[in-house]
């Protein structure tokens, strides 16, 4: 029990790399947009492979409408993952 536990973790761990990756992809191709951003709510479009993804991000939560942030609310996707990148460059510009 305990070693499939551990099995299961580092594949979780290999897999928010992969997501990690893809989301680097996803922002250096230029396909993460900030629809609106306010305080209360920002909203992005996420141009996938395969689908459009909208991610809204309201009182620090993170909301996703793909499969796989359905599947697992507790692991950002790579389209969570890459607004967020998207919204650390926003931060670092305004700094700057
Ligand atoms: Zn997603």
């Amino acid at each position: 029990m305990t070693s499939q536990r551990r099995r299961s973790s580092r594949k979780n761990l290999s897999n928010l790399e992969r997501r990690l990756g893809k989301a680097k992809r996803l922002l250096e191709e230029g396909r993460v947009e900030l629809r609106f951003n306010n305080e209360d709510i920002a909203v992005f479009r996420v141009h996938g492979d395969t689908d459009e993804h909208s991610v809204i991000l309201r009182a620090g939560i993170w909301m996703c409408d793909c499969e796989f942030n359905s599947i697992y609310p507790q692991y950002p996707c790579s389209h969570i993952l890459a607004c967020q990148m998207l919204l650390e460059q926003i931060e670092k510009e305004k700094k700057n």
